[in-house]
Formats: structure tokens, sequence, C-alpha cells
């Protein structure tokens, strides 16, 4: 495809991002994803050139045109991370857009659906500290879809998936869940869980388990960064969301094909 095209992607990925702040900033707080957007603060209702995904940002230098107060990051980065991703995804599947159009649609958008949840339960996640059940449902339907789409550039556009396909989910889930029962939500969430079982799904066992690994070491890692840095004192009670850890490994097991061999064989010299 040609790098025009690319862009297109690129700046539609942008508006569905900002549609994507839309939906983390409504949801749970008893607005509806319709109306007009406005100032958090003055509550004046924003022109057209100030809705552009990115841009708008940096010309208003990450303030608002009428009453000053800073705009979050947030904005300008779920805007350009969703661009950044859309992109990959369409580029992932570049093998098979010359030999199945349809076939390509089809993954293209179940996989931007995939992503466009898995970052908007990060935010969330992040920000509240919880993981929304619509939104992880929706997950979880889109990751056992993927199950039944070839992702091969020949034959049938539907697969059978085979059995230890359909157990990954439960699998991989079960452990956690547990985990969340015995410890009573203190190590673990139900949502992560969830999320979990949908990463099953989606990647089957041996690319599944690394997404797990990935998701502990890069949690463990970040974690201890956090306390270091903001110099907290480490408790039982400090809370580090791990659902976005889990989405930032899944993203690059996904893009980098990786499996479980892969990781291990780091510790092979
Ligand atoms: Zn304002």
């Amino acid at each position: 495809m040609s790098t025009l095209a690319y862009f297109f992607i690129f700046c539609f990925g942008t508006i569905i991002g900002s549609f994507l702040n839309v939906v983390i900033y409504r949801f749970n707080s008893g607005k509806t994803l319709g109306g007009r957007s406005m100032c958090m603060t003055c509550s004046k209702t924003l022109a057209w050139y100030e809705l552009i995904p990115v841009f708008s940002y940096l010309f208003q230098v990450g303030k608002c045109r009428s009453c000053s107060t800073r705009i979050s990051h947030q904005y300008p980065l779920v805007e350009l991370f969703t661009g950044v991703v859309f992109t990959m995804i369409a580029y992932h599947f570049y093998d098979i857009v010359f030999v199945s159009f349809n076939q390509y649609i089809l993954l293209v958008s179940v996989y931007m659906m995939i992503f466009s949840l898995l970052l908007v339960i990060s935010v969330y996640d992040m920000r509240h500290k919880v993981i929304p059940d619509p939104l992880v449902f929706a997950f979880i339907v889109f990751s056992f879809f993927t199950m039944f789409i070839s992702s091969v550039p020949f034959g049938n556009l539907f697969v059978q998936p085979s059995m230890s396909a359909f157990l990954a989910g439960p699998l991989y889930a079960l452990p956690f869940a547990l985990i969340w029962l015995l410890s009573r939500g203190r190590f673990m969430g139900l949502g992560d869980a969830k999320l979990i079982l949908g990463i099953g799904w989606m990647f089957g066992i041996v690319q599944g388990g690394a997404a797990l690994m990935l998701s502990f070491w890069i949690g463990t890692i970040v974690s201890l960064l956090i306390i270091f840095f903001s110099k907290m004192k480490f408790s039982m009670n400090t809370e580090i969301p791990f659902g976005p850890f889990l989405a930032i490994s899944t993203l690059i097991v996904f893009f980098f094909s990786l499996n479980v061999f892969d990781l291990a064989s780091i510790f092979s010299f």
C-alpha cells in the first residue's frame, strides 16, 4: 500500500482516538456519548478547529482558548497512540490485502476494535483503578471471534479453532480468578482475570503465555520504578493497576509475533 494510504489510516486513527478520549472521560459519569465537547473548566463549547486531533492541542499549546486551563496530556497521547497503532495494524496484515480484500478489512477492523478497547481499558484502569465490565466483555467477545478468522493469506476466511485454542482462555484466566478470590481482590482484580480470558482466546496457549509472562516482567519493572521515584513506602496497599501491563504486552506479542519459547530463550545462553 502507498504511503498516502497509511497516512489516511493514521489520520483515521487519531479521529477514533479523539472519540476514545470521549469514551474514557464520559464512561460511568452519567454523561452520554452524544453532544458537543466543551472545556471542562469554563464549559465553553469547542469550535471545529479546536477538535482536530493532536493538532488543536499543539496549536493551543495545551491550553483552553477561552480560560487558559491546561488540557490533560491524555488527550493528544491517546489520539497519537491510536493513530500509530491503527497504522501498525494496517501494515501487519499487509500480506493479505492483495490476496483477499474482504479478509483484510475484516482482520483490520476486528483488531482496531480490540486495541481501541484495550487502550480505553488501560487509561480507565490507570485513572479509576477498575476495569469496567461492558468494556472488558466487549474485548472478550472480539477476542473470541478472532479464533474463527483466518490470518493467513490463502484459504478460507473462517476457520474452525482447535480445542487448545478454546481452552487457552479459561486455562490462563482461572488461576487469576482464584488469586482474586483467595486474596479477596487485593493482589488482583477480577477485571484482570477477565482481560486474561480474552488474551488467551486471542493468542492461544503458546503466544498467550508470552503475553502473560511479559506483563509480569513489565509490571515488576514499572512498579519498582514508580516506588523508587515516588519514594512511596511500599505496602500491600500500594495499588498499581495491572490492566495497562496486560494491554501493552498484548500489543508487543501481537506485533512482534512473540511466543513463550522466544521469551524463554532469553535465559538460555
Ligand atoms: Zn476553558
